[in-house]
């Protein structure tokens, strides 16, 4: 499918809607029958037909087509945000008394799912440094359900061999998981390398405006399906028509948005590498990253995320030159038209236990701006690291 098509076409039907070229918005929590015969036809063939919107909405229904079809997927659901796309997911493959292996340092929310909220469910979980496969196949147990991955994850942007994790998944009987939010659907399709569910946090690079929130899973009808009967429906983490809305114009402009970003990131990256109050940048696509050929094999480009170590231990240098930043808003999150940072050392006071990550560590998103007016900015702020 062209990828024209599917952002400007597939899924609306604007003969419904007057002709419209926007997608209305069905503000309506429930749709009406005319006859008995027909409510008991729809509470047969939900989701298919439309019924009440914690179950699907017409607007909502538009963007998952969409994004399905980016990933290449039968099907998809969107959630109210990405961590509850995120928990619906791994929920919907385990019961009590399974076990799961997730990557080490994933995003911080799927890090309590796994962590704190699963193990009191009797699920119990083994974080595993992720660079090397030979670690997910060793934690494998007799009852190993599911292997979960976030490639490239958080803050370090580590890749897992996606296709290898899923040839042990396969040889184990267990599902895979992917959190593609970091590469958004149009850098890495995970389907393509055999992974069961793809996910995404809707609010970064779909959204991209910083104007939104939501979730989006992408897998085989069946699979979907099922998480639409048990822990989408009794959870009810849903989409509002307005948000969807807002993803579906995200949407549009989603490959002009990644190109300027990708383009734009690498100008700053590779000003950064060479900076000498720069210790270490942390970009699986600079040539010099251990894991650059995976990167290049399972992406098709880079996105708006890197981190940087700065060259000194002191945290009021770190904060100086954060406090600096005239034209990176300082924010969590990251994915939209505003260029980012989030330094480690905002995780941390005096006295505390040391976060386990090291607190000259900030990371970085690239956005829309131009490359050389941030440059500029990380000029005179680094200045402020005296080395
Ligand atoms: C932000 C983020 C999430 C959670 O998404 P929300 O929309 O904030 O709930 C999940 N995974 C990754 C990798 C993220 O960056």
């Amino acid at each position: 499918m062209d990828l024209s098509y599917i952002l400007n076409e597939l899924g609306e039907e604007r003969q419904n809607y007057y002709n419209a070229v926007a997608p209305p918005i069905l503000q309506t929590s429930n749709f009406a029958c005319k006859t008995v015969a027909d409510m008991r036809y729809m509470l047969q063939h939900e989701p298919e037909v439309h019924l009440y919107t914690r179950g699907n909405n017409p607007t909502v229904t538009i963007l998952e087509k969409k994004v399905a079809a980016l990933e290449g997927a039968e099907h998809a659901i969107a959630f109210g945000s990405g961590i509850a796309a995120v928990s619906a997911a791994v929920l919907s493959q385990v019961n009590a008394g399974d076990h799961i292996v997730c990557v080490r340092k994933p995003y911080t929310w799927t890090n309590a799912l796994m962590q704190r909220f699963l193990p009191r469910f009797g699920v119990d979980v083994t974080m595993v440094d992720g660079t090397d496969t030979i670690n997910y196949s060793n934690a494998i147990k007799p009852n190993t359900r599911l292997l979960y991955m976030e490639s490239p994850n958080s803050y370090t942007f580590e890749l897992q061999d996606i296709a290898a994790v899923v040839a042990v998944a396969k040889q184990n009987n267990c599902t895979t998981i992917i959190d593609n939010s970091y590469a958004s659907p149009l850098h890495q399709n995970p389907l393509q390398f055999g992974v069961d569910l793809v996910l995404h946090s809707c609010t970064k690079y779909i959204g991209g405006h910083s104007d939104v929130m939501g979730g989006i899973v992408c897998g085989t009808r069946e699979m979907i399906n099922k998480i639409f009967e048990r822990e989408f429906m009794t959870l009810g983490a849903v989409m509002s028509p307005h948000d969807a809305w807002l993803l579906i114009r995200g949407l549009r402009t989603l490959p002009v948005r990644m190109e300027r970003i990708a383009a734009s990131t690498r100008k700053v990256v590779s000003c950064l590498e060479q900076h000498p109050k720069v210790d270490k940048v942390y970009f699986p696509f600079s040539p010099a990253h251990p894991q650059y050929a995976l990167a290049m094999r399972q992406m098709r480009n880079n996105s708006g995320q890197f981190t940087i170590t700065l060259k000194t231990d002191n945290i009021n240098q770190v904060e100086a030159f954060c406090d600096s930043l005239q034209h990176f808003l300082m924010a969590a999150s990251w994915g939209g038209h505003e260029s980012l940072i989030f330094p480690i050392a905002a995780s941390y006071t005096e006295g505390a236990l040391k976060p386990n990550l090291p607190l000259n560590l900030v990371r970085f998103y690239v956005g829309l701006e131009d490359p050389d007016y941030l440059i500029k900015d990380l000029e005179q702020a680094l200045e402020h690291i005296k080395t």
